[in-house]
């Protein structure tokens, strides 16, 4: 690969907002084609890029701060990059061709990224802003929730989706947590990844594990003693007595940055297939960007981290003028709670088409394609995951 040679002088360059996997897959695809132009990574995250999936890990011991790293710790200077971490964007001037600091002062930009991912959604009754409650969502919230641990013996689970999931899974490792309260305004847990025969199965084994599931039920008020969490109120009128309170309630693309830009949006950043918005020199990719949906049709986000990187790869090619397309993604999430590995892909949530493979859940198994005019739009397996890499291939 030729060396790095950067004009320094140069009045403007390639910008990326975002230091995650969308924002790191674009800068390596831009320094494939372009060693000179300035390139500079904004992130109001403080460190380098981690493995934000990882984090639940870390709470449970089971992957150490070492190991959350994504790169060499040289790894922007061997690319050449500017990096502005700890710092917020407040703006993008589209127009002006220049990014606004929330500190003050502008960034100018030749072509530039948008890769903010998004923030979870706030739990909205009184008592959410009490000591003790969290969301997981940054190292910081990590690094928040196992201080905060060492005081707690009892934790709720405001949601059971995914990334309470993870936490509930991860908080089984620590030994002073004695006690832990799923509470999930739905009828079932997992009910964004599963249908309801699989959620019911994966909420069995949670509840067989210990931990108490409530569905159906909400939170209506954190209680608080000396500004500490110390129980809620659910929506049945129970009190729920606990030290720690971890809100997973989904997640709302970060695009407030945008706002008079000109910069086209729905729920997210709408994209065409190379990744670049309606502003042209203007990208974005990964948790923030609205992609087309290969199963569904349409455009939605499809917030995972491979489907992150891939865009951001693209668009990084893009933006370095070399064309690359993206063709659309498959939503796929993979985890395994108490020991019981889960894979849903695509349309996991049925319609037409249902064809069970097999059916035990006595001893936890179940395995269901979904079809589409005989064509294969999506699959969820419990219990035995073989095959799960050459379905997914096949949606
Ligand atoms: C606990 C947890 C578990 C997960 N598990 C999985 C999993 O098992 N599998 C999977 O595929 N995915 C998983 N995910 C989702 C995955 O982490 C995301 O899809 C992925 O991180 C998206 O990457 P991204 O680059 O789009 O944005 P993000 O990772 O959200 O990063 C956004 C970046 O933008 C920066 N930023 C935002 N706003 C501004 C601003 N105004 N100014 C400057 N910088 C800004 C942030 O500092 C950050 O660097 C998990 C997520 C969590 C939280």
């Amino acid at each position: 690969m030729r060396p790095l040679a950067i004009d320094k002088d140069a009045q403007d360059g390639y910008v990326i907002i975002g230091n995650s996997a969308a924002g790191i897959a674009a800068a390596e695809a831009i320094r494939e084609h372009d060693r000179e132009a300035p390139l500079t990574i904004v992130a109001d995250e403080p460190h380098a890029a981690y493995g934000r999936p990882l984090t639940s890990y870390l709470l449970g011991g089971k992957v150490t701060r070492d190991q959350l790293w994504l790169r060499p710790y040289d790894f922007y200077d061997r690319i050449g990059a500017e990096t502005r971490f700890g710092e917020r964007v407040a703006a993008i001037d589209a127009a002006g061709s220049r990014v606004v600091m929330d500190g003050g002062g502008s960034i100018p930009f030749h072509r530039l990224l948008v890769a903010t991912g998004g923030s979870p959604r706030r739990l909205p009754v009184p008592g959410a802003d009490l000591e003790g409650v969290f969301c997981l969502r940054t190292l910081a919230d990590s690094d928040a929730i196992l201080t905060h641990l060492e005081n707690t013996r009892r934790v709720v689970l405001c949601g059971g989706g995914l990334v309470t999931a993870k936490a509930m899974d991860a908080l089984r490792h620590v030994g002073s947590v004695e006690a832990m309260h799923m509470i999930e305004i739905m009828p079932s847990v997992l009910s964004q990844l599963l249908d309801g025969e699989a959620a019911a199965i994966m909420q069995e084994h949670f509840r067989e594990n210990g931990v108490d599931v409530r569905v159906e039920t909400s939170i209506e008020e954190v209680l608080g003693e000396d500004g500490r969490v110390r129980g809620v109120r659910t929506s049945a009128g129970d009190e729920i007595p606990c030290e720690m309170v971890i809100v997973g309630m989904g997640v709302i693309p970060n695009t407030a940055l945008l706002e008079g830009s000109g910069i086209e949006t729905d729920f997210g950043i709408i994209t065409d297939g190379r990744m670049q918005t309606n502003r042209p020199g203007i990208y974005s990719a990964g948790d923030v960007a609205q992609v087309p949906d290969l199963v569904n049709g349409g455009t939605r986000i499809c917030a995972i981290w491979p489907a992150a990187c891939e865009q951001g790869r693209v668009a990084g090619l893009n933006m370095a003028g070399a064309p690359a397309i993206y063709s659309g993604g498959v939503g796929m999430n993979s985890a395994e709670f108490y020991g019981l590995q889960m894979i849903g892909a695509g349309n996991t949530r049925g319609g037409e088409g249902l064809t069970v493979l097999e059916r035990r859940p006595a001893d936890k198994i179940f395995r269901r394609l979904v079809l589409k005019d005989g064509v294969l739009t999506g699959f969820i397996l419990i219990g035995d995951v073989a095959y799960a890499g050459v379905l997914t291939t096949m949606i």
